[in-house]
């Protein structure tokens, strides 16, 4: 019997993300590996976050193994976790006389710092840790327990034979979830339906290290269906098939044999209707990536599956596109997967079945797309295609709830790392930094104008993070809204709040309905039209038992029917 700490230093890849609330399958399925070795063992999970708040590290002297997963391939802005640095893994663990192992990306690919610059080698750690695993960790680590912690024997590139082979991990993991610090209300899973890129037969995307994984091996829609059943029976609540690189392509027909392999509906339809029955209560149901390339080839099957997630699914669902630029030179020299009129194409099919609103107040399903600078081919040009492309889509009244820039990360075994390395991100740094500001104050902001118009309703907003007089509110689920309440302060509860104003990436709301003799001074200045002076006399002559009270307190009917649309007494 092993005691064993794993430590969630938090991971965020192209097709998968492990910053709170997410909950990645790194530490689900390595519980699952140790409790398969022997039940009995026990096992201790911390996020990095908790780490940070102790002074002192030896309670970590009291385990076996210390099992650390880090990595951030695409580092983006987090707002309820930070992942861990190597620094930190110093810091931290340097001193601890306990046998450690790196998994994850960054013992894969290395540390990813910030985009445009080159990762951090896990190499560099090798004195810390006993095993830098860069095959899959539960296979790896399974067998090191079995080998009663001695390393030799153990090949640390072993991968699992097959996607269903990952079944008895899955399921056997979920309990970790409890002892996750934001469960049970604030906590979604991520969940694999697969891995690996069909676009590997042509070498796939020049930054990508998805190909690096092969050729799709999908997982049995029963496996996906059983571990979230687990999940669901632990308390688990959110979910997201957000780890694959297009949940358009799952289960795909002759995927392996073509770039671009046909959809195939009924698998879509067979997996979600399956969720909905053994999770009957979810709260949110949600995916990730979809490749344009593959719904532009194939509207018809791709508008089946857009309707069928919609059906099944929870609203402010993101099907996020890589795109990643526009420019027919770029597409080519990178081999990326889809020309701007396919990409159009996509936008326009997600649009149509996607942008009713839902219940929750967001829009059921709209496309994100992503854009990655510092290709090879990129030119002043570039820049130009892809705002025009944009301004395109926001003159067209076509929606998008995300557009994510990033300067390129060059991970070593991708193309781009062998062939360009950072050229082309130094060269035009500056045009980048430009094309961000243009992109927010043009594009962005009143792109969100048009998808949550003033007034709207959005339900379930968590209270996270308290910034100033501000409090940072978001729902749960795939790229949710960052909502900025004035005045608020009780941390940790889900609210409904109604939209005021507009930021470049974030919005104002104010909890909704709002007391009106308990408001804060914030709160109250935020709703439009009411200003210092009427705040004043709100709070002076407070508290009020009807809306005629409050009405004489007032000097203005257009205002006072105004704060009627805002306020509860
Ligand atoms: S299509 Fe390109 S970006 Fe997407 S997974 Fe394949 S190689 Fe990667």
């Amino acid at each position: 019997m092993f005691k064993i700490t794993i430590i969630d230093g938090y991971i965020d890849e192209p097709t998968c993300l492990g910053v709170p609330p997410y909950i990645s399958p790194y530490p689900r399925y390595i519980t699952g590996a140790i409790l398969k070795q022997d039940k009995k063992n026990q096992i201790s999970y911390y996020t990095i976050d908790q780490i940070r708040q102790k002074d002192d590290f030896s309670f970590l002297l009291k385990n076996n193994l210390i099992i650390v997963i880090a990595g951030t391939s695409v580092p983006g802005k987090y707002l309820a976790g930070y992942p861990i640095s190597p620094n930190e893994i110093k810091k931290f663990l340097e001193k601890i006389t306990v046998k450690k192992i790196l998994v994850g990306p960054a013992a894969k690919h290395g540390f990813g710092i910030q985009g445009g610059r080159k990762t951090y080698d896990s190499v560099l750690l090798k004195n810390i840790f006993d095993l830098i695993i860069s095959g899959d960790p539960e296979i790896v680590i399974k067998k090191y327990l079995e080998n009663n912690l001695k390393t030799k024997d153990i090949n640390i590139s072993e991968k699992r034979k097959n996607a269903h082979s990952i079944k008895d991990y899955a399921n056997l993991g979920s309990k970790i979830v409890k002892q996750h610090p934001y469960f049970p209300d604030y906590i979604i899973a991520e969940i694999e339906t697969y891995r690996g890129c069909p676009r590997t037969i042509t070498g796939g995307c020049s930054f990508c290290s998805e190909p690096a994984k092969g050729l799709p091996d999908f997982r049995p829609i029963n496996d996906i269906v059983e571990e979230i059943q687990n999940l669901y029976k632990q308390g688990i609540k959110a979910f997201r098939l957000g780890n694959q690189p297009c949940i358009f392509s799952y289960q795909s027909i002759d995927s392996g044999k073509i770039e671009f392999p046909r959809p195939n509906p009924p698998a879509l339809t067979e997996l979600f209707s399956k969720i909905r029955i053994v999770a009957p209560g979810l709260k949110t149901l949600h995916i990730d990536n979809a490749n344009p390339g593959v719904i532009a080839r194939y509207p018809k099957e791709a508008e089946t599956i857009a309707k069928t997630i919609v059906k099944y699914h929870t609203p402010g669902d993101v099907a996020a596109m890589g795109v990643e630029s526009v420019d027919p030179v770029v597409i080519k020299n990178n081999n990326l997967k889809a020309t701007p009129d396919e990409s159009l194409q996509a936008i326009k099919l997600i649009n149509k079945i996607g942008s009713k609103r839902g219940n929750n107040g967001m829009p059921e399903l709209l496309p994100g797309l992503n854009f990655v600078f510092g290709l090879a081919g990129e030119t002043k040009n570039t820049f130009t295609l892809n705002y025009e492309f944009l301004k395109y889509i926001l003159d067209g009244n076509l929606l998008l709830r995300r557009i994510n820039l990033r300067q390129v990360i060059p991970i070593p075994g991708t193309r781009i790392y062998d062939d360009i390395g950072d050229k082309f991100v130094k060269k035009n740094k500056y045009l980048f930094k430009h094309f961000k500001n243009k992109i927010r104050t043009k594009i962005e902001k009143p792109m969100l104008e048009k998808i949550i118009p003033k007034g709207t309703i959005i339900r379930d907003v968590y209270t996270e993070k308290t910034q100033g007089k501000l409090m940072f509110c978001r729902q749960i689920g795939s790229y949710p809204l960052l909502i900025g309440v004035p005045g608020i302060n009780e941390k940790n509860k889900f609210i409904d709040v109604k939209i005021v104003d507009y930021g470049f990436r974030s919005i104002t709301g104010i909890p909704y309905p709002l007391d009106v003799n308990t408001a804060s001074r914030e709160t109250l200045e935020s709703i439009p039209g009411i200003g210092k002076k009427r705040t004043n006399r709100i709070l002076a002559n407070r508290p009020f038992k009807s809306k005629e009270e409050l009405k004489k307190s007032l000097d203005d009917l257009e205002i006072f029917d105004r704060i009627l649309g805002f306020v509860k007494f």
